[in-house]
């Protein structure tokens, strides 16, 4: 993991609904979307909440009509999460946003691009003490009229890269646009470059942490369905943040947005650049050993845990008890199944054996115990009292004794640089 970038810290909220910082040394935060119509009040309003329930710490919500911004007040007023308004085309509806007391303005310069234009936005958002955030999205960036001039003229900046002549227009725009800004002395601005294409991204994003001193919103756009969509989101956004880049960020499917929270909270989580506020599940991928349903019983534990336990213990979910006690290291509880029983253990200690049918509700029981106990002060979360002992491995080859014992073995380096 490389070191975070130094950028500026950017503010966004309201006495009310609480202010979160982006940049700077601020954690990373999680952003997602509505996907109703802004204009239905309760709909907006259930739907923000269901993804502040999930975890998001920002959502944005589009604007596209007069009826929307009209909403916004109300939307406001009865929610408790800071609010960004989805700018495109018309940037009366930027200034209506900002009226209505809107906590941000995502502003696109592929369509909104009229100096005077951009600079009432930035009046008013000064004004206002709120930031923008400035969306450079590939598909919305090429001006179609005079595509083929504008490549041929920045195509040079990034030649003999797979996607130079866009990566260059991204970059052109974005720094015309910040020319405006900059001119009006605004400085409360976050960049994206969002792109489909995950290389693209990393690189758009890695040349842009270069160049500018904002904060970064990450991001991969139009990505599809959950199951491809989390593939490039993870490659690209992961990559970005394991090089230290990116300081909010926004997965993207064409989904349920709460599905975008809970893997953008699961991303920080595994990067650990979030702590964890329920259970971390450890599970075995099966094989030829099996001898319970475990695809369904792990589908089946992590509804129920996530549902029922907020402490964030390890809980781990084996087929066997072969690999399984290895496997399982450092969990608080764990299950290992094995002849159509589970035994269960927690924090090394064997608890329970019970019949296969039982297992979920005696694990349930043995994490509401442990639960119990750590909020008592009783136990602490990652500390083992009684060993596991997986079978004892048959010779010495392969645990690595030798080769340490030789002192022939390299410094290790990785970590942060
Ligand atoms: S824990 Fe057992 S069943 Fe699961 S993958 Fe490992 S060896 Fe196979």
């Amino acid at each position: 993991m490389q070191k975070r970038r130094q950028c500026r810290k950017v503010a966004i909220g309201d006495d009310r609904v609480g202010r979160i910082a982006i940049g700077g040394d601020a954690p990373i935060t999680v952003q997602s979307m509505c996907s109703v119509y802004t204009h239905d009040i309760d709909a907006c309003v259930a739907e923000i909440n269901k993804l502040s329930d999930a975890g998001a710490d920002v959502v944005r919500i589009a604007v596209p009509e007069k009826k929307d911004t009209a909403a916004l007040a109300e939307i406001i007023n009865q929610t408790r999460i800071p609010l960004v308004a989805d700018v495109h085309f018309h940037y009366k509806r930027a200034l209506e946003s900002v009226e209505a007391g809107i906590h941000k303005i995502r502003l696109n310069p592929g369509n909104i691009s009229d100096r005077d234009q951009v600079n009432d936005v930035i009046d008013a958002c000064k004004g206002a003490g709120i930031p923008i955030r400035i969306g450079v999205n590939e598909g919305s960036i090429i001006e179609r009229r005079d595509k083929q001039k504008r490549m041929e003229e920045l195509g040079a900046y990034f030649e003999g890269h797979r996607s130079g002549h866009l990566l260059a227009i991204m970059i052109a725009k974005l720094e015309e646009y910040l020319d405006i800004f900059h001119a009006r002395d605004f400085h409360d601005i976050i960049i994206s470059a969002k792109s489909m294409d995950a290389t693209l991204v990393i690189d758009a994003y890695t040349e842009i942490a270069r160049r500018f001193e904002y904060p970064l919103h990450l991001g991969v756009t139009h990505a599809g369905t959950r199951e491809t969509g989390s593939i490039r989101s993870i490659a690209a956004l992961g990559t970005l943040i394991a090089n230290g880049i990116g300081d909010t960020l926004r997965i993207s499917y064409a989904s349920d947005p709460v599905y975008e929270v809970e893997d953008g909270v699961e991303l920080l989580c595994a990067l650990d650049k979030r702590e964890r506020t329920g259970i971390e599940l450890i599970a075995c991928p099966t094989c030829g050993r099996i001898q319970v349903d475990l695809f369904t019983l792990v589908e089946e534990v992590k509804k129920t845990l996530d549902r029922e336990i907020t402490v964030p213990m390890k809980v781990a979910v084996m087929g066997c008890v072969v690999n399984g006690p290895g496997e399982a290291e450092g969990a608080d509880v764990a299950v290992f199944a094995g002849n159509h029983r589970g035994i269960i253990y927690v924090q090394g200690e064997r608890v329970a054996n019970v019949k296969e049918e039982d297992i979920l509700e005696s694990l349930l029981a043995e994490c509401k115990r442990f639960e119990d106990k750590i909020n008592r002060g009783e136990a602490q979360l990652g500390q083992k009292n009684v060993e596991i002992v997986p079978p004892a491995p048959i010779g010495e080859l392969g645990s690595g004794a030798e080769k340490i014992a030789s002192g022939d073995v390299e410094q290790i380096t990785i970590g942060e640089s």
